[in-house]
């Protein structure tokens, strides 16, 4: 007999649940309800409108109600509210936004995929400045016509998120002033504060104002005023904060709420009520790494749990492995990766870990597109287990990330990354990849074969005066190296090496952390027992260190920096 399946929300969850519905099942009534004037729309391509990378609003749109009807027999009624359920009768009321009317529509199965709303607090002020979010066609239709219009002389983004970098691009792109104004320490915060330093720079060489650790505390007409004093003088704010899940209906219904305050499902994707299923950003989700709850707002899960929905809604059985959170950003030339548990997440939890940072190239070095890739790897400690990875670079980051995103899926450790076969050649990347090339290190940290320094505890080292040994080349030193440094270049080390002293930690390094390695393991061969790898090398330091250098009057711990 066939079935009745109404869908809540016509965009990322709700299409793809209808779309794999008809799929299975032919003679069903599947019904999809858009509040919105648009269904299926591309909501990660929304912030390329404003630079005209996608130079029609309307290009954003994927499908329409026509489409819906002539290829999947699905009835998508746009600018149709769902204002309640109604649990014990099994029906839904709707809103006919356009004439006000309302009406009900029955169901056997009911699908909530109603997203999450941008966070706009109510700030002091707030109603004197022109506030913009950036969620749907309309939004950024509407954002992009007024700043058309008014031709403002800065527009300031507030809030460092993907959606916020991607919104200052591309306003930097269509050749607009932008300021970016971030609470935390820093932007993009699936990154830990020693990766994500090369990307406030590459932010602030592209002549965008970037605040961070500083809150908006209040408005005043056509400006910023922030925390610190600061005041932004700005005809256009852009507001990409946060999200929150979208769970009014649910909340109305009586449905349960998780912890997080999303909406509670169960490992196939139900509610509280059987008969209500909820996917996407309004739910809560299973945190394989944490075996913990958290919220996951990317489109890729939105669209896997509405399918495996679908799925379940026809007797398949769906096996839900958690989820572990994998993210891609471009931020101008920089391409910047990550999955998994950062430092930043770890810091709450009580899992024993380790970190491998390298720098290495991402293709053979003598081809003349070779890039520095920085890659940090992380692992459970003393299991080996990978809990996450963060790459940034100008070339290819995503293939990395991806493919320790798979190797955590798998349960992987760093052995296994050391092992893997990957591609090569030299157009694409290096005979010994960066991910062999972490696991190796990795291993290595695990047996105790050598110890580190993160870049991150340089500044205190210079400032404590500790031994910090640079074996660089002397033309590489000259260049530029860390106050206080001693150089012996690692070509002469095994003449030179008495020089050291044996009864302090001596801190090693070299541009990348490459050959101070082979400088370590010689001392330690020579009877040294207090010598550090500082990971991540000079170079590593010199972006950890640059931008706060630059931003507050502090006084730098390189002569010069090395930044190619
Ligand atoms: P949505 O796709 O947001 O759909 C929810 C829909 O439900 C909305 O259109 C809303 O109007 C409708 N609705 C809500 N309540 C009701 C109601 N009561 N009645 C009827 N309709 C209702 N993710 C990535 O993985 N990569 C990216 O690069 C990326 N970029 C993004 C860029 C931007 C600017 C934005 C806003 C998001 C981006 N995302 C990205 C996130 C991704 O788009 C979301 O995670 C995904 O769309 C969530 O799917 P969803 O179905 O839960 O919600």
């Amino acid at each position: 007999m066939s079935k009745k399946y109404l869908i809540v929300g016509g965009v990322a969850g709700g299409a793809s649940a209808a779309a794999r519905l008809r799929r299975l099942g032919e003679e069903d009534e599947i019904i999809m309800f858009e509040k919105g004037p648009d269904v299926s729309f591309s909501n990660c391509c929304l912030p390329y409108h404003l630079s005209g990378q996608i130079k029609n609003a309307e290009d954003l749109i994927l499908m329409n109600p026509a489409i819906f009807k002539g290829q999947y027999n699905i009835d998508a009624r746009v600018n149709s509210e769902v204002m309640s359920i109604d649990r014990s009768a099994k029906e839904i009321e709707v809103k006919n936004i356009l004439s006000g009317e309302t009406y009900r529509e029955s169901y056997d199965k009911l699908i909530l995929s109603p997203g999450a709303r941008a966070i706009v607090p109510p700030i002091p002020g707030i109603e004197k400045v022109n506030v913009f979010t950036v969620k749907n066609v309309v939004d950024i239709d509407k954002l992009n016509k007024f700043i058309k219009d008014v031709k403002p002389s800065r527009i300031t983004v507030i809030g460092g998120g993907f959606i916020g970098i991607e919104v200052m691009e591309n306003l930097i792109e269509a050749g607009h002033q932008v300021s970016l104004v971030e609470a935390l320490p820093q932007v993009l915060n699936q990154f830990d504060d020693d990766m994500v330093q090369i990307l406030h720079k590459e932010i602030m060489d592209n002549g965008v104002e970037l605040v961070v650790g500083d809150r908006v505390t209040a408005f005043d007409t056509n400006k910023v005023i922030l925390d610190s004093g600061k005041e932004i003088t700005s005809e256009v704010i852009v507001m990409s904060i946060g999200i929150k899940p979208e769970t009014g209906l649910a909340e109305q219904a009586g449905l349960e709420l998780g912890k997080t305050g999303a909406i509670k499902v169960d490992s196939n994707f139900r509610t509280s009520d059987l008969d209500i299923y909820a996917v996407g950003d309004a739910i809560e989700v299973y945190n394989s790494l944490t075996q913990d709850k958290f919220i996951l707002a990317l489109a890729g899960p939105a669209l896997k749990q509405a399918r495996a929905v679908a799925d379940h809604i026809h007797g398949k059985a769906i096996h839900n492995t958690g989820y572990i959170g994998s993210s891609v950003v471009k931020v101008f030339g920089f391409n910047a990766a990550a999955t998994g548990l950062n430092e930043k997440a770890l810091a709450d939890l009580n899992i024993d870990y380790d970190f491998v940072q390298i720098i290495p190239k991402d293709k053979v070095g003598i081809m003349p597109d070779a890039e520095d890739l920085g890659f940090k790897l992380i692992f459970e400690k003393p299991t080996g287990r990978v809990l996450g990875a963060q790459a940034i670079g100008r070339g290819n980051v995503d293939k990395r990330t991806d493919v320790v995103a798979t190797a955590i899926k798998f349960g992987a450790d760093v052995n296994s990354l050391r092992d893997l076969e990957l591609c090569y050649a030299p157009p694409f990347g290096t005979g010994k990849d960066a991910i062999n090339y972490s696991g190796y290190v990795a291993s290595n940290l695990l047996h105790g074969a050598f110890k580190q320094v993160s870049m991150a505890e340089v500044r205190d080292l210079v400032e404590n005066d500790a031994y910090i040994l640079d074996v660089r080349e002397m033309g590489e030193y000259e260049a530029g190296h860390i106050r206080n440094a001693r150089v012996i270049p690692l070509s002469v080390l095994r003449d030179r090496y008495e020089e050291i002293p044996r009864d302090v930690p001596v801190y090693i390094h070299c541009r990348s952390g490459q050959r101070s390695y082979n400088a370590v393991l010689m001392l330690q061969a020579k009877g040294y027992d207090k010598v550090f790898n500082i990971s991540g090398g000079f170079k590593g330091t010199c972006a950890y260190e640059y931008f706060n250098d630059k931003t507050t009057d502090r006084e730098p711990i390189v002569t010069q920096y090395d930044l190619k």
